[in-house]
């Protein structure tokens, strides 16, 4: 059995998606459940839409979820450049490996399998133009290469003089007529396809004299040795095309698994950047700020965990067949299988990416949690020992989603409040009760005896209770009563209530 090779190929053209992110997991747990290898390597050569820092978003993205590539990065965690025994098939940036990629496409001219075009932009459009005026859709192809300028209709002495004269001319694909091609997918299993419905596509451009993503992606997968190619669904139409390639070069094909789309929350479509900020949830796995200044929101900046951003991404397309919901990304290598990944688009649930965040903070132990809360407090001009926040910390998680909660839930057990929820203060500060209240609390040593005081009085204990949590926090919610004396004591409990005597009118 030939060993596993995987490969995760991005183009730097922004910030990497969430689907993207979710890609390169499923190649890293093939790559790792079989023992193989998960190659990094970036295609950038469409030089129009190359953005700067993009490439280093996608590293920090791979190295926060914890999918580190076998190959394709140098020590220095840049993407290698040049050939070491962990990087044998460096570059892995395609622009570097530019002149690779000339002699594979012209080794497809002479085996007739394409063709140089000498076609301008001008004329191409023109020919676009004419096809829409008498309600056509122009393709180039065996219904109108016999009619354009390329080195099947010219002579060659013209195709000589045009190759050394121009330098905007492409190598096309020729796309057989009226074939059927049969392809195999992992996931989506048997597909048929008519060739007639395709188009001869560029392979190579004089201009820049760098290949298409078509020929770059297979000759590079050959020279990797790449037997698995998983990606998303969006490269599905041009599977045909590379089937052909590869019979075109008489190179052995790898086997293809074309992933499920990400879908919106609501309605249809593909999970965007727009969904996520009328949401409320990020879309990409780190914060990134586009050229423009835009600022667009992410999943670590805002409080996730990586292994909870894993896990929950796992699920979007995957289905382990169990109930089980919560894996680690060792228990994923070994559950993972391409054959429960569905078909269907995975329709992302902002609430269910919080639930898994939620279980891992759970999961994580009072000592993480504080030492990760820590910095917040001493932030907040809060100064805390650690057995404190320790303390609290267990007290609350259970309450909280993300680390950033911990404030909300329990600032109050460190400073008294300013301010009282008007309507709370409304509700509950009534003369009756408040007069109660401070009976109550300036009667008894701790909160059981309070209780107790209370009903021997038989007063409506909920309405003194409230009283007293407004004081202690400023509004009706929070921990319970004799947890926040037992932080703060007695003392502060009784000063915080006189405040809200002098503060609040009743
Ligand atoms: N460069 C392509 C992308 O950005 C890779 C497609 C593939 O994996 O073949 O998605």
């Amino acid at each position: 059995m030939k060993r596993t090779r995987v490969r995760f190929a991005p183009s730097p053209t922004g910030p990497l998606h969430m689907g993207g992110v979710r890609t390169a997991l499923y190649n890293y747990l093939i790559a790792k459940k079989e023992g193989g290898d998960f190659i990094l390597r970036i295609e950038d050569t469409d030089s129009h839409r190359f953005v700067p820092g993009a490439e280093e978003y996608i590293i920090e993205s791979l190295r926060w979820c914890g999918i580190e590539p076998d190959e394709g990065l140098d020590e220095n965690g840049k993407v290698a450049e040049s050939v070491s025994a962990r990087n044998p098939h460096a570059p892995y940036r395609q622009s570097q490996r530019r002149s690779i990629y000339r002699k594979y496409a012209e080794q497809l001219v002479s085996g007739g399998f394409a063709y140089y075009a000498f076609d301008s932009a001008a004329e191409l459009e023109k020919a676009r133009a004419e096809a829409e005026s008498e309600g056509r859709t122009f393709i180039y192809n065996a219904a109108t290469r016999s009619s354009l300028r390329n080195s099947l209709t010219l002579s060659g002495a013209e195709t000589e003089r045009l190759i050394a004269e121009r330098d905007d001319w492409t190598i096309r694909f020729r796309m057989p007529e009226n074939e059927t091609v049969e392809m195999d997918d992992l996931i989506r299993g048997h597909i048929e396809v008519n060739s007639s419905t395709l188009d001869d596509k560029v392979l190579w451009k004089r201009a820049d004299e760098l290949p298409t993503y078509h020929l770059a992606n297979i000759v590079d997968d050959h020279l990797m040795e790449i037997t698995k190619v998983i990606r998303g669904e969006e490269w599905l139409p041009s599977l045909p095309l590379h089937y052909l390639l590869y019979a075109a070069f008489g190179w052995e094909r790898p086997e293809f698994a074309h992933l499920p789309l990400l879908l919106k929350p609501v309605g249809n479509g593909k999970l965007s950047k727009r969904d996520g900020d009328k949401m409320g949830f990020p879309v990409f796995p780190l914060k990134w700020t586009a050229a423009d200044g835009t600022e667009s929101r992410g999943y670590r900046e805002d409080g996730y965990f990586p292994d909870a951003f894993v896990n929950l991404l796992a699920m979007l397309g995957w289905n382990p067949g169990t109930e089980q919901e919560i894996f680690s990304m060792e228990q994923l290598i070994q559950a993972f299988s391409l054959d429960k990944v569905g078909k269907s688009g995975a329709k992302f649930n902002p609430d269910k990416a919080k639930w898994f965040n939620k279980e891992y903070l759970r999961m994580r132990s009072d000592r993480e949690l504080a030492a990760a809360w820590m910095p917040v407090l001493a932030a907040e001009g809060v100064a805390a020992d650690e057995n404190t926040v320790l303390e609290i910390v267990a007290l609350i998680k259970e309450r909280a989603t993300f680390v950033s909660d911990f404030w909300n839930i329990a600032w109050y057990l460190f400073k008294a409040p300013e301010e009282y929820v008007e309507k709370d203060a409304a509700k509950f500060w009534k003369e009756e009760n408040v007069r109660m209240a401070h009976q109550a609390l300036e009667s008894t040593g701790s909160v059981e005896e309070m209780e107790e005081y209370i009903r021997a009085m038989e007063w409506p204990m909920g309405k003194v209770m409230n009283c007293i949590r407004l004081a202690l926090t400023g509004s009706s919610s929070g921990l319970g009563i004799a947890e926040i004396i037992r932080f703060i004591g007695r003392e502060e409990a009784l000063m915080r209530f006189r405040r809200a005597e002098e503060r609040l009118i009743v």
